[in-house]
Formats: structure tokens, C-alpha cells, sequence
């Protein structure tokens, strides 16, 4: 990892300043149980059923998975089959709130004496990394210090995708929860320092933290330019560190964990209050949207269509889960708000405006790839259908920021064949 590449974006952050509203109760709420990375959660439940607020409602017996809870009290009206942005299928509960909003009997703050209670009440909170990964939280933090020691925690609050905001305002709202959340990754995990990334175009935040941390020696804010993919895991690791993670290693094999700055802050919340994962703090934004942009706490399973009415949409030609870079199309407004859903973005403009042209050669997709690797040869590998040449290429590590796309002066649209040319070397 040498130049590092990137690529500058206008930053949109239109939201900054506003301050996260609770977005309240929709009419219904519809729970994928395919949320995160791992196996999927077992549904335990059945129509008619009552639930309550923080209820398990899924369940699976694999370590690589998180548990699924109800964000309302209310009525089992639908259990159905729902199809995943990604293709798969999975179950889905349809519930219908009560309004009373009442909490389940069982929640109650976790009793956490060690290591292993705190990985295993992080399991049972049903965290997934909130930076967008959906990565079960757990799972990272069982590391094993003899193979791979860590010594450095990194907050990711990098948050270099355009229009979002949400992580911004976790810092600036959250504060106290933030570094409780990172001292208590810190003493159970036995992590000596953190260091706490942020991208200059925070200055809030950054002010914020810089106060907040002043007395923490073991503590350092690390302002980063703001440069996209800025975020991405191996990106941070080395803006922040300096260490490099090898090919096909992991974070931890650099003695390095990182943690979104959301997800530290939810831990925080959950060793306080046993309250587990049941919202999410998003922002709503777009050229597509008339009135109400901004930042929401939003109940996960809440339909993407009731947050598009609030916010006066009009003309959608454009509907994402995330930013414009690496945001996940939404097929349908009746889509819920997912574990994993840091911004609800709709915009009154096509995806792709221009048609593509002859690639020219130019090598710009290539100098901007942060990992350095060389997406005009991908494209023209993948057209041949020739797997090895692509394994050569190491298209494994392109983590599909889409900074090759952006570049590109003849519109090839170099990420989308990426993602195929994966699927295709998988399949092989
Ligand atoms: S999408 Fe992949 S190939 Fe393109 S710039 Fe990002 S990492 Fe590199
Ligand atoms: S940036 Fe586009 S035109 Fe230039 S080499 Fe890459 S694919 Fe070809």
C-alpha cells in the first residue's frame, strides 16, 4: 500500500448541524431476519404473537451470527419471505406497535466481570458494526491475544461517504458514550491506546473529542484529511497507525482492532441500560427530498416508505441504503431500516448518466485505487472470462469503494464489473 489513492468527492454534508430527532412509531414494522454477516436467525416467533420491547425475536447457534430483537411492543401479523438486496431469501415478522411501547421483562443492564461477559453480553445485544459492514461486533472483539496480541484500538470516525453525517453527530451528541464505550473495549480487551480517527471536515467533533480526551493519555484524536475511501478499514489502519495489513490478513494480525465510533457508543448504551440493538441514528437527505432533511433515530424494520413521505420525496430515480460510493440500491420502498443503515439517500437523478465509452488508457482508475490495484485489467480479464488472469490481478482485495467508477473519464463502469468478476472467480 504505497500512494494510497482515493479520490476527493464534494462532501454534501448538508445534515451536519442538525441535531438527531427520534423519528418516532410507524404504522408497521417488518424485520429481515438476514441482518448481518454469519448465519441467519432462526425466527422463534409466530402470528398472533404478543411481543415486547427488546424481546429476542431470532436466534442462530453459530458464533458468527447476531441475534435479532423487537423494536416495538405489539401483534405478530405476517411472518413472509423476503428477498435481500443482495438476492437471497430469508424470513421476515411483520409486526403491528401497540403504542404502549412496553419493555421486555428480561432487559436489564448485563453483569460484565471479564473478557469473555463483555464479548458474550456485546453478542446478546445483537450488534453488528455500525459503520455500515454489518459485521457481527463480537466476532471482531474475540481475538486471541496470544496469536495476535493488539495493542492499538482505532475509532473509525472517518465518515467519508458524501451526505452522511449520522457517525458526525454520534460524536458530537454522544460524547460521553463514545469514550465510555472506548474504555470499556480498552480495559476488557487489554488494548494499552486508541486512537480516534476523524476526517478534517468534522470540526465540531473534533474540537469536541480533542476536549473530551485532553486528560487520557492513552488517548489520541488523529485528524485525517478528507479524502474518500478514507474509511475503509486497511485505508484507516494505515492513516492512523501507520501499519500495513497484509495481504489477506486481518486488522488484528497488525496488533490493531477497529471499531466504528457508533458502535462504541451503542456498547456504552447496552452496558448501561441492557437495551439492545432496536435503532439507528440515520440521515435522511437527497436531492429528491422536499422538506425534513436531517438526522433521525429510526426503529430498525421501520418501511424506507413512511421515512420518504415524512421527507416530501418527489421524482425518486435514485433510492440508497448508505452514501453515493458504496450505498446499496433499495428495490423497493417497503424496505425496513436495517441494522446496518446509516443513511436513507434519494435522489431525483439517475445512477448512471452517461454512457459509457471506449476505456482510453489513461491508468487514472488505477492511480486512484487505494489499494493499488488495476481495474482496467479486471474489466478486460473478466470479458474473456479468464479466472486466472483475474486471481493474478488480486481482485480478491478490491473492497469495491468505487473510486475506479468515479474517475474514469470514459464512464466504464469498473466497480459493477468488479463485483461480477468476484462472483464469477467465486464460483470457479
Ligand atoms: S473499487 Fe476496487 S479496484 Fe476500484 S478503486 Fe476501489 S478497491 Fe480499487
Ligand atoms: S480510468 Fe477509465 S479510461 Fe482510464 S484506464 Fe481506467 S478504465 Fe480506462
Amino acid at each position: 500500500m504505497k500512494n494510497l489513492g482515493g479520490v476527493k468527492l464534494p462532501h454534501h454534508k448538508n445534515t451536519a448541524d442538525s441535531k438527531t430527532v427520534d423519528f418516532g412509531l410507524p404504522k408497521l414494522i417488518r424485520i429481515p431476519m438476514a441482518q448481518a454477516m454469519g448465519a441467519v436467525p432462526n425466527l422463534y416467533l409466530k402470528k398472533d404473537d404478543k411481543v415486547f420491547v427488546g424481546q429476542k425475536i431470532g436466534s442462530a447457534d453459530s458464533f458468527m451470527s447476531a441475534p435479532i430483537h423487537s423494536p416495538v411492543s405489539g401483534d405478530v401479523i405476517d411472518i413472509s419471505d423476503y428477498l435481500n438486496p443482495n438476492g437471497s431469501r430469508c424470513k421476515a415478522v411483520t409486526i403491528r406497535p401497540d403504542g404502549e411501547q412496553t419493555l421486555f421483562e428480561e432487559v436489564r443492564p448485563p453483569e460484565i466481570t471479564d473478557k469473555a461477559s463483555f464479548i458474550l453480553a456485546v453478542r446478546e445485544s445483537g450488534l453488528t458494526g455500525l459503520g455500515g459492514a454489518a459485521f457481527p461486533t463480537h466476532v471482531k472483539l474475540s481475538f486471541d491475544e496470544k496469536k495476535t496480541p493488539i495493542d492499538t484500538l482505532v475509532i473509525n470516525g472517518a465518515e467519508c461517504e458524501p451526505y452522511i453525517t449520522s457517525d458526525s453527530r454520534c460524536f458530537i451528541e454522544d460524547t460521553e458514550d463514545v469514550l465510555s464505550g472506548i474504555k470499556l473495549c480498552m480495559k476488557y480487551l487489554g488494548i494499552a491506546r486508541c486512537v480516534i480517527g476523524i476526517e478534517d471536515n468534522k470540526k465540531e467533533a473534533i474540537a469536541l473529542m480533542r476536549e473530551k480526551t485532553a486528560a487520557d493519555s492513552d488517548i489520541e484524536i488523529k485528524v485525517l484529511p478528507s479524502l474518500y475511501p478514507q474509511g475503509a478499514e486497511k485505508v484507516i489502519i494505515y492513516k492512523t497507525t501507520g501499519r500495513v495489513v497484509m495481504e489477506g490478513q486481518l486488522p488484528s494480525n497488525a496488533g490493531v482492532l477497529v471499531l466504528n465510533v457508533s458502535t462504541v457508543s451503542f456498547i456504552s448504551k447496552y452496558c448501561k441500560t441492557g437495551l439492545p440493538l432496536t435503532s439507528k441514528r440515520l440521515t435522511l437527505d437527497g436531492t429528491a427530498l422536499t422538506k425534513n432533511r436531517g438526522n433521525y433515530n429510526v426503529l430498525i424494520g421501520t418501511p424506507v416508505a413512511e421515512l420518504l413521505e415524512f421527507a416530501g420525496a418527489e421524482n425518486v430515480k435514485t433510492l440508497l441504503y448508505g452514501g453515493p460510493m458504496m450505498g446499496v440500491p433499495i428495490y423497493s420502498p417497503e424496505q425496513p431500516v436495517l441494522k446496518s443503515t446509516n443513511a436513507i439517500l434519494a435522489f431525483n437523478t439517475d445512477a448512471a448518466l452517461t454512457e459509457p465509452i471506449a476505456c482510453i488508457r489513461c491508468g487514472t482508475c488505477s492511480r486512484a485505487c487505494p489499494l493499488n490495484l488495476l481495474p482496467m485489467r479486471f474489466e478486460t480479464a473478466y470479458k474473456v472470462k479468464d479466472t486466472k488472469l483475474l486471481a493474478k490481478l488480486k481482485l480478491p482485495l478490491c473492497m469495491n469503494c468505487g473510486c475506479c467508477s468515479y474517475v474514469c473519464p470514459a464512464n466504464r463502469p469498473l466497480t459493477e464489473t468488479n463485483l461480477l468478476a468476484k462472483e464469477l472467480l467465486r464460483k470457479k
